[in-house]
């Protein structure tokens, strides 16, 4: 892997913001063809095993070129609040449109979310659009998100979908969050007009310098400029999830930065460990014990669940929901975790693939014996060859 090369498809959850520059053309409109390769990447990448949630700008700018030589007369210069209001109601549904079918071509099912400033600000908001969001992600679904500008006051509204984008990535626990704009990443100076501007690919850390660099780079033409990339960096890296800012210019964006596209990687900060996990450490004593072979080993070790196939054996006496320790062959412990079985149903769909689970116990359980929600890693030095063991985030 080059210094430059992210592997996005080993994160578990990821959410992708698209500037409204990339999807739509202010003369053409919607830049179908783009969107096509951009949604066979999110394919590719939910097919690799990760939840992907968009956060797509776009709705103003694309109402904009729809309304043209309407009455309501939005097409040029800057937008009073109600024009883009006015706007945004005419842009979303051809922005939803374009979603759902452009991800219909690829066999996803798109759900469509739009939040306001409330709704991740108020806790008993919060937890209902988290739980819709889930339970889209659950059903393979991609959720599909905006900001709720038609009715959204500026005292009351994110107004840019990097600092909306950052908390929804909290909210759903993403590990990853990647903004597609037209920058290509974070600068020290102002690339265009210093000579001395240098790139930086790697950022371990959101410092008052990292910021002042923002207030002299960038500009993009959506509302969100360097500034609020620098802020969702912040409020994502606290919360244990990796940012990328990248170009989206380029057809098929997410394969390029896969490939090595320029792009800056903000680092997370050390991940904070949910109550729920703290819970399922600080058992004393697992009554079950679960062993797995290597494979299954290593699936742990970058952050997936344990499926019935990778099980060799169980021992001990455990209904569904307990604790149980998850071992090597040879007896060590790799994890811990909330059972999704009781003991004598795990010993029957042992080593089995998770489609034979509803042939061999005559329901359809859980898909992991282990769900990696339910878990925590409690070996914490990856075997060589191993991918860094991401231990708490990948949650
Ligand atoms: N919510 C706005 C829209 O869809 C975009 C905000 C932004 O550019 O960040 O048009």
């Amino acid at each position: 892997m080059s210094a430059m090369e992210t592997q996005i498809h080993q994160y578990n959850r990821v959410v992708i913001k698209i500037g409204s520059a990339l999807l739509v053309d202010r003369k053409d409109g919607l830049r179908h063809n783009w969107l096509k390769t951009l949604c066979r990447d999110i394919a590719a990448l939910h097919q690799a095993g990760s939840d992907v949630l968009i956060v797509s700008s776009g709705a103003i700018a694309l109402g904009r070129t729809v309304l043209h030589d309407t009455s309501l007369g939005v097409t040029t210069g800057s937008l009073r609040l109600e024009q883009s209001q006015a706007a945004a109601a005419v842009g979303q549904i051809a922005l939803a449109k374009a979603w759902s079918e452009t991800l219909s071509g690829e066999g996803l099912v798109a759900g469509q979310i739009l939040l306001t400033l409330g709704d991740t600000r108020e806790r008993r908001r919060y937890l209902n659009a988290r739980a819709t969001i889930d339970q889209l992600l659950k059903a393979g679904a991609i959720p599909v998100v905006n900001e709720n500008d038609t009715v959204a006051t500026s005292e009351i509204r994110y107004g840019d979908n990097d600092r909306l984008a950052a908390r929804v990535a909290t909210m759903i626990g993403a590990d990853l969050l990647v903004l597609l704009s037209d920058v290509d990443g974070l600068y020290t100076a102002a690339p265009d007009t210093d000579p001395n501007a240098r790139f930086l690919q790697r950022i371990s850390k959101v410092t008052a310098q990292i910021e002042a660099m923002a207030g002299d780079a960038g500009s993009e033409l959506s509302r969100g400029g360097m500034k609020t990339k620098i802020e969702a960096a912040r409020i994502a890296t606290k919360a244990g999830c990796t940012m990328i800012i990248a170009s989206g210019k380029p057809d098929h964006p997410l394969r390029a930065i896969e490939e090595g596209a320029r792009h800056s990687l903000f680092e997370p900060s050390a991940s904070p460990v949910s109550a729920r996990k703290k819970w399922i450490a600080g058992q004393l004593d697992p009554i079950g014990r679960l062993f797995i072979d290597a494979g299954a080993r290593k699936a742990l070790l970058n952050g997936k669940s344990l499926l019935p196939a990778g099980v060799s054996k169980v021992t001990g006496v455990f209904r569904r929901g307990d604790t149980v320790a998850i071992c090597d062959l040879e007896g060590g412990e790799i994890a811990r975790g909330l059972a999704a079985y009781d003991c004598d149903e795990a010993a029957q769909i042992t080593g089995r693939k998770s489609s034979e689970i509803i042939a061999i116990l005559g329901h359809s359980g859980r898909a992991a014996m282990v769900h990696r929600d339910d878990m925590v890693l409690t070996q914490t030095l990856p075997a060589p060859g191993d991918v860094q063991a991401r231990q708490e985030e990948t949650g």
